[in-house]
């Protein structure tokens, strides 16, 4: 049976194009301007390689305007009550459902994909996420209280999802409060402005959502200008790293939702008939221009061959044509330079002895296609199988067992999605809780919901899009630095950078003997022990620190040690001068302690209770260490103690309590948000409050399954040897804490640059955390810049955001029923 031709017609595109002039520019508080001297982006069909219109090519001065514009917009849009701005965005929702066909054509002219994407995915989608959001604003209050929104966001989208791409970034920042400069890619940018029209008709206020038109180097300005508080990227993993090192250290926010190489694991009990329909959506959607692509198709060897045959008959009943018409599955790749490039890592697939199977028959005569297919006999190391290909043809391997299928999943440096086929639920979950992905999907794959987070493990990127843990992205706790503060947010200018003699005053009036006094309740009772401090010069037996890696006290690799001073500048003792020999063991043996992260979770909470107890036992110590070497007040040591051991028992009891969700998403769905650990975390210590700190970063980073290689301040080292004495009392497992002691700034760059560290934590002045942040851009390890803070304080120095920052959200989504 012939399919008879069913075209979308496109006069409306056409008559808004022509109403236009087909020449376009930016959308700048509120208005669309088109300034003169700019160079003009040709904006083509992909399917015709007709011209649509032009965009001028933002220059550093067009941003500039956006940018300000933005911020005079931030003022009155965030104070806005939650319930107002809901309005708004609930209001763009609407627009978008109105002129939801006119979008969706809009889009497949632009873009190339099929209209039936578009308007089924596509352009509903993008509606959901405003709905959503409106919803978020609506409980801002009640939800994140004590957070409040960034400031000016910047942010920069690809040519796949133009329309959902856009309101992935502008819905949740606008819901925060936020305001944004957007720019488009210049291959599509013409959906943004059909969007600035709908800000217009839905009466956004002037200056809220701003877009700027241009190229790659419009959006280098963007994210570099100094009056954007956050920056957001979706695109390739290359640009995601340029920018990860262009704003280091400045203080900016950043999330990257970049590529990925995911797998699509059919196991041999798999529905096969619906497996190969998943296919069809995992690589042939959007021909395989997608981030999340199941790209690498992994097939149980006893089914292989069947798999195999029934795909290429699936295969050849794709119809690959005329993105207007409504019965096309696959439509023009974006460009002609993409359509290259896909091209030739085929080419490369072929030489490298890959089997390459495609549709049969011919291509459209004009317009960038391509025929979808796979490849057989690829190896794992081969090029097709480790690079994003980026368009409709997937590369297979075979697997024996399910373990040689995670094991080949997760050969790959990305990590952002991954689909299980199995009729055994068993067998998936646990496969589901072993891939390195952001997201999974069992016997389902391409599901995307706003209510559900969106994002990568490793380097397809850090941060996600959708549900709760997107709004974060967006937010900041109100304490924390202003959002017009552009001077990096880890710079610990007060307390930590006084150097040794922290609380030199307090030292004075703490005179000689002064009384530490028990307080009341459990915890005063577990703090006993120091019913007294004898006076001090020095520490209360001189003894030389050593390094703890894997459960042992090591000698520095270069065997250099260093003294440290106490207040009054006399040598309260010595530590070990750590090296890049000392941080790579110690992550070695972090590395190796992965049972930790197996660990259930009230198992590790038992041995971090033990651990506050053990620490309660030891606070005459600690608090002689303050006194001694910091040169606080008794009171103060004894207050900080206290607040340790507090904060040990905070973190035991979140140990299996801060765990994940389950979203309502798609009906029969169950979409499980689970909290995972990083694996081997990095944690560069502040000086303020030198035992109360560690604890504070140690402490979550562990509860929540992570091992550390934790770096205490160089100025009061001595607090980790004590510490490591507790945790050789308390059951730690050896190699889930390492303490390496040291210069700081150079641990941190070790740490920052070693690919096995998949998060860092950091406090330095500003000039180490860009060092840090640019070292880190080789893994693309998540940062965090904890800054100066006050580490007494119960909001500051202990809580969710803590928990949080040591997890990443993987969401698997679960159909049940028919
Ligand atoms: P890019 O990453 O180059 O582009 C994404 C966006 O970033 C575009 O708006 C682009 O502008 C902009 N951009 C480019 N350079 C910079 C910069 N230095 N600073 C700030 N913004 C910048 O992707 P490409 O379009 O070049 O595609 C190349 C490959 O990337 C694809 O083949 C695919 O493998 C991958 N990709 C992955 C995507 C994903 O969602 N994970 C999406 C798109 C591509 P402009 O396009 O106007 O130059």
């Amino acid at each position: 049976m012939e399919y008879g031709p069913s075209p979308e017609s496109n006069a409306d595109v056409v008559q808004w194009l022509d109403r236009h002039g087909r020449r376009f520019g930016h959308f700048i508080e509120g208005r669309f301007v088109t300034p003169d001297g700019r160079p003009a982006i040709p904006v083509r069909n992909p399917a015709t390689g007709e011209d649509l219109a032009t965009v001028v090519c933002g220059s550093a001065e067009d941003v500039d305007q956006a940018v300000r514009a933005a911020r005079k917009a931030f003022g009155a849009w965030s104070r806005l009550p939650g319930h107002e701005r809901a309005l708004h965005l609930y209001a763009i929702a609407r627009h978008i459902q109105k002129r939801s066909r006119f979008l969706a054509v809009l889009e497949t002219m632009d873009n190339g994909k099929p209209i039936r994407e578009t308007r089924d995915l596509d352009i509903p989608l993008a509606a959901r996420h405003f709905y959503h959001h409106a919803g978020w604003a609506a409980v801002l209050e009640d939800e994140f209280p004590g957070y409040g929104p960034l400031g000016v966001c910047g942010q920069v989208i690809p040519w796949n999802f133009p329309l959902l791409m856009l309101a992935w970034k502008i819905a949740p920042a606008l819901a925060a409060g936020n305001t944004v400069v957007l720019k488009p890619a210049d291959l599509t940018p013409l959906s943004a402005l059909a969007f600035a029209e709908i800000c217009q008709e839905a009466g956004l206020p002037a200056g809220v959502v701003n877009i700027v038109q241009g190229d790659g180097g419009t959006g280098a300005w963007l994210c570099g200008h100094s009056g954007v508080d956050k920056v957001a990227f979706t695109g390739s993993t290359r640009v995601g790293r340029l920018i990860r090192e262009q704003i280091a250290g400045s203080g900016k926010r950043l999330s990257l939702e970049l590529g990925g190489k995911s797998p699509f694991i059919v196991c041999e009990d798999a529905d096969l008939d619906a497996a190969v329909e998943g296919v069809v959506d995992a690589i042939w959607f959007n021909q395989g221009e997608v981030c999340c692509a199941g790209s690498r198709l992994l097939v149980q060897e006893g089914i292989a061959g069947r798999f195999y045959q029934r795909l290429r008959q699936r295969l050849d009943t794709l119809r690959v044509g005329d993105p207007l018409d409504k019965s096309t599955d696959v439509g023009a790749i974006v460009s002609a330079a993409q359509l290259q490039r896909i091209q030739g890592l085929v080419q490369q697939g072929l030489d490298e002895g890959g089997v390459l199977w495609q549709k049969a028959g011919p291509l459209p005569a004009q317009g960038h296609f391509i025929t979808p297919g796979f490849f057989t006999g690829t190896d794992a190391s081969a090029t097709v199988c480790q690079e994003e290909i980026f368009g409709p043809i997937a590369v297979s391997m075979t697997f024996r067992t399910p373990d040689e299928a995670v094991l080949l999943a997760n050969n790959t440096r990305y990590g952002l999605a991954a689909s299980i086929w199995s009729e055994n639920i068993n067998v998936a979950l646990d496969m589901a809780a072993r891939v390195k992905a952001g997201v999974v999907w069992v016997n389902a794959t391409n599901l995307l919901d706003a209510g559900a987070g969106f994002g990568g493990y490793r380097e397809s990127g850090f941060g996600r899009e959708g549900a709760r843990e997107g709004m974060y992205e967006y937010l900041a706790a109100s304490w924390e630095a202003a959002p017009d503060v552009g001077a990096g947010a880890g710079v610990d200018a007060g307390a930590d950078a006084a150097g040794a003699g922290v609380g030199a005053t307090d030292a004075g009036a703490a005179g000689a003997g002064a009384e530490i006094e028990a307080g009341a309740g459990p915890v005063a009772a577990l703090c006993a022990a120091p019913a007294g401090l004898a006076p001090m010069a020095g520490p209360a037996v001189d003894r030389t620190a050593k390094l703890y890696i894997h459960g042992r006290q090591v000698r520095p690799d270069g065997g250099h040690y260093y003294s440290v001073l106490g207040p009054q500048g006399q040598v309260v003792g010595q530590a070990g001068l750590g090296n890049r020999k000392d941080i790579r063991n110690a992550v070695e043996a972090a590395a190796k302690a992965g049972g930790w992260s197996a660990m259930a979770a009230p198992a590790r909470a038992q041995v971090l209770y033990f651990l506050g107890e053990n620490l309660a036992a030891r606070s005459e110590d600690f608090a002689r260490r303050l006194v001694g070497d910091a040169g606080a007040s008794p009171d103060r040591a004894r207050e900080e103690v206290r607040a340790a051991i507090r904060r040990t028992f905070y973190y035991a009891a979140q140990a299996d309590k801060f765990d994940g969700a389950v979203h309502a998403t798609h009906s029969r769905h169950v979409t499980l948000a689970m909290h995972e650990a990083y694996g081997v975390m990095g944690l560069v210590c502040p000086q303020a409050a030198p035992l109360l700190s560690l604890v504070s970063l140690i402490l979550p980073a562990i509860a929540m399954g992570n091992r550390v290689v934790a770096v205490p301040s160089a100025a009061l080292p001595l607090f980790a040897m004590d510490f490591y004495q507790v945790l050789d009392t308390s059951d730690v497992p050896p190699g889930v804490v390492n303490l390496v002691t040291g210069d700081g700034a150079s641990l941190a760059g070790t740490l920052a640059g070693h690919a096995e560290v998949s998060a860092l934590w950091y406090a330095g002045s500003a000039a180490d955390c860009a060092l840090v942040e640019r070292a880190a851009a080789g893994n693309l390890k998540a940062c965090w810049a904890v800054g100066s803070r006050d580490w007494l304080d119960l909001q500051q120095g202990q809580g969710r955001a803590y928990l949080r920052h040591a997890v990443q959200v993987k969401n698997i989504w679960i159909p049940y029923g028919a």
